[in-house]
């Protein structure tokens, strides 16, 4: 799949939506009696969705299919297999079906070494995280989220200036064979490679937690560079990943730069941090922009506890329309159902000229 040469922006927006997320249904999972509780819910989407719709930004397309290379391009394809069978395979083994939750897991340099042959083992594989449920939907879901980022890079490979991609599950804690913090498959990690193959591609995640799946991804690839505002994580999730001192290794030395920030920043603190992301992004000349965009970042998330006002917010879209670049708007977190749509809704605004 080419890309074709740009044509000028339009004043639209073209939003990508999946209707395909509600079969990961997160609202009431229950695990061996007990309620499992979520805040990467449905609903999301669907508040995102409707404020688009009120704002008439601009056409809201149903998610094209691309198939299963742009995604095992960023994970391996034991890992998508697995994902795609791990509900049945689990349920043959219980005899019931059950929501595939891992009972161990973590950082643990042991998993490189040997994959369990078989189930419960296997479960803690392929995570490294604890309160993420594989549900009947889930992969399916998070196929048709990923294909979500790939037709709004499409678009923007067509010429668009911008595209939307309503993503749900979330992406960028998912790395090339773990999931984790809500994320499965890494929708901004597929578009920025499937993109990669006509230039030079930044990714700028401004989500309230760092992106380690994405990062992750295209530590060592020269060809993305990868530029974070995220909590501290020596304050916050995901802790084990999002530090300074990580910036890339082999060819990719230099193309990470993470700017982790404390619990509580305000605006001006946050906006010059970005200046010096965005000054670092102008200075790779990329093609095109990737950008991970989590409203958890404003103040009054449930999650996120950064101090970010609206107007802040608001500053934060202008500078990064600013840049001018061919952008792929990617979904990732932001909890608060009564302000997720109104945010998503005024950073878009900005890519709309
Ligand atoms: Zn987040």
């Amino acid at each position: 799949m080419g890309c074709y040469s740009l044509r000028p922006g339009s004043h639209t927006l073209k939003t990508v939506y999946a209707a395909q997320h509600r079969l990961h249904s997160t609202d009431e999972v229950w695990v061996a009696g007990e309620r499992l509780e979520s805040r990467e819910v449905p609903c999301r989407a669907e508040v995102i969705r409707a404020a688009l719709v009120a704002a008439g930004l601009g056409p809201i397309v149903a998610a094209q299919d691309h198939g299963l290379a742009p995604i095992t391009a960023v994970h391996t394809p034991a890992y998508a297999a697995y994902l795609a069978t791990a509900y049945r395979r689990y349920a043959a083994y219980l005899g019931v079906p059950q929501p595939v939750l891992a009972q161990r897991c973590g950082v643990d340099p042991a998993r490189l070494l040997m994959r369990p042959a078989s189930f419960p083992e296997l479960c803690d594989y392929y995570t490294y995280d604890h309160e993420d449920p594989i549900l009947s939907g889930t992969w399916e879901a998070a196929y048709w989220s990923a294909q979500a980022a790939l037709t709004a890079a499409a678009a923007v490979c067509a010429g668009d200036r911008a595209a939307y991609a309503l993503c749900r599950p979330p992406g960028h804690h998912a790395t090339a064979d773990q999931y984790g913090g809500f994320c499965y498959l890494n929708n901004a990690a597929a578009a920025a490679r499937w993109l990669s193959a006509a230039g030079r591609v930044a990714i700028l995640d401004i989500d309230y937690h760092h992106g380690n799946g994405t990062q992750a991804i295209f530590y060592a690839d020269p060809a993305v560079f990868y530029v974070s505002l995220h909590v501290d994580p020596a304050q916050d999730y995901p802790y084990y990943w999002g530090f300074a001192a990580e910036r890339g290794s082999g060819a990719g030395a230099g193309t990470n730069l993470n700017l982790p920030l404390p619990l509580g920043v305000e605006d001006d603190d946050y906006l010059e941090a970005l200046d010096v992301a965005l000054g670092a992004i102008g200075g790779f000349l990329p093609r095109y922009l990737v950008v991970s965009l989590g409203a958890d970042a404003v103040r009054g998330d449930p999650i996120g506890k950064f101090g970010l006002t609206s107007s802040g917010w608001y500053a934060a879209a202008q500078q990064v329309a600013g840049l001018s670049l061919s952008t792929v708007i990617v979904q990732e977190g932001g909890y608060d159902l009564d302000t997720l749509g109104g945010y998503v809704v005024a950073f878009l605004a900005a890519f709309v000229s």
